[in-house]
């Protein structure tokens, strides 16, 4: 008879590691607390402009092997669409530099690239190639500092660090580098540029993030897989050391084989008893979060011909043009659709939307001129103040592995150990490495 596995959490963590359970001929319930899939990664529909439009900007790497592996199983990654790594910067005075790192692969391209940049000093950049080609013979160990202290170290200050590792950083690890593990930030920088040409792309969904899961449901119950939606789990149960199955918050018990909790720490903490917390799950708590605010907005005009550029100086940090990234045809009552990130966002989350809207405008009519003809149609501010965990080089040493201290028990969650930023790939990851996990486990 197969084996029942229970999973927590329907975000692509979790997704992750029932597809690939059920690919096993295990026996799978996923248990969804909300009335969709997608966890951090979702979309909802705009009543002002009936557009279906995301929690926030989510671009992938052609190196995010695990996510694409996922979505190939869903047949749903021909919905993207990938990019030569070409980065505009637009700088506090308006002026554009570019990088572009498609000339050649890997780490060459990058350096090439960086040579050609505007507005950096000679010597900042044979610095960044010195530091690229050390980091890419092993000769830069992370050493359980933060990615500042290893740029610092390695003569990444001034106009390099500002221009260029702290964009790069933020929206990567989603914290400033003194707020980042250098270890996570190495191996980002090994994926990206060291690699193939291609997995250096930005790769961009050309759908809502939610319909990248549409088929899940059909593909689970195909391999058997049970879906239950709107079911939050209250409780894990816990018997003699082992898990046994979970209480539902409907009071129905569950009974399992093996539970795989794929939800982030402050919801798992709450899912076990007290005392096994104690003496297992201490770490939980001693994570810190970081926050996305996320400004959609739409104009009668194109305010700018690039698809993407990076702010620097400014709140606002990135700008996508989703109207050129989205393949649906866009209304004519909201012709052009934009969306602006501000990562790391500590210091905007509990403010009013009003005063983000205002810093919003005052940013892009000083970059954009096209923007002073344009009318603005609407605006949306999304706020995820718990949008990743914050992985400084203490909370990258408490990241568990899919093996807990509780037989039966499996973790999943970009949060855990992946040797990752906390992102789409390491949810997808840490999926794959709970489903090995388990399976190992019989
Ligand atoms: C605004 C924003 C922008 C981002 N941008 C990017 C980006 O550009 N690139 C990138 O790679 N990543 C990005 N991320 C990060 C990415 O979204 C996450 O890393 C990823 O979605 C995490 O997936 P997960 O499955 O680990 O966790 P989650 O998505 O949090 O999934 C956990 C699931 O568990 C469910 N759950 C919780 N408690 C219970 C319970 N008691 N019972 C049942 N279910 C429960 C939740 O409802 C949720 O569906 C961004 C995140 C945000 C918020």
């Amino acid at each position: 008879m197969s084996k029942k596995i229970i999973i927590i959490g329907g975000g692509i963590a979790g997704i992750s590691a029932s597809l690939q359970l059920a690919r096993n001929g295990m026996d799978c319930t996923l248990i969804e607390k909300k009335r969709f899939l997608g966890g951090r990664a979702y979309s909802n529909k705009n009543i002002s402009t009936g557009d279906l439009i995301d929690n926030g900007q989510h671009a992938a790497a052609g190196a995010y092997s695990e996510y694409f592996k996922l979505l190939k199983m869903l047949e749903t990654d021909s919905n993207y669409t990938g990019r030569e790594l070409r980065v505009p910067f637009i700088d506090e005075q308006g002026r554009k530099t570019v990088l572009d790192t498609s000339i050649l692969p890997g780490s060459a391209g990058m350096a090439l690239g960086m040579l050609k940049l505007g507005g950096l000093s000679i010597t900042s950049k044979l610095n960044f190639i010195r530091f690229l080609s050390n980091v890419r013979n092993n000769k830069i160990k992370p050493d359980g500092q933060s990615a500042y202290d290893l740029l610092i170290k390695n003569k990444q200050s001034g106009d390099i660090l500002e221009k260029f590792w702290h964009p790069v950083i933020l929206s990567a690890c989603n914290a400033k580098p003194h707020n980042t593990d250098a270890g996570i930030f190495i191996e980002m920088l090994r994926r990206a540029f060291f690699g193939s040409k291609e997995n250096a792309r930005l790769m961009f969904s050309k759908v809502p993030l939610s319909k990248l899961l549409e088929k899940f449901e059909e593909k689970f119950n195909l391999r058997n897989g049970k879906l239950l939606y709107s079911s939050g789990v209250e409780q894990i149960i816990i018997e003699n050391g082992k898990a046994v199955g979970v209480k539902l918050k409907t009071g129905e018990e569950i009974k399992a084989d093996k539970v795989v909790a794929a939800v982030p720490p402050k919801s798992l903490s709450s899912l076990l008893p007290q005392l096994i917390i104690d003496n297992h799950f201490g770490y939980l708590s001693q994570f810190e979060y970081s926050p996305i605010v996320s400004i959609f907005f739409w104009t009668d005009r194109e305010i700018t011909d690039e698809i993407f550029v990076a702010l620097l100086g400014r709140k606002l940090q990135w700008l996508f043009a989703l109207n050129k990234i989205h393949k649906e045809p866009r209304s004519s009552e909201f012709p052009y659709l934009y969306s602006a990130t501000i990562s790391a966002a500590n210091d905007l989350i509990n403010i009013p939307d009003e005063t983000i809207k205002a810093i919003c405008i005052k940013d892009l009519s000083e970059i954009f001129d096209k923007i002073a003809d344009a009318k603005i149609l609407n605006i949306k501010i999304i706020k995820e103040k718990f949008a990743t965990i914050l992985i400084n080089p203490r909370a990258a040493r408490l990241r568990p592995n899919a093996e807990t201290g509780i037989k039966n028990l499996f973790l999943a969650g970009d949060w855990t150990a992946t040797g990752l930023p906390a992102t789409m790939e390491s949810a997808a990851l840490s999926g794959t490495l709970a489903a090995n996990a388990v399976l190992k486990s019989f």
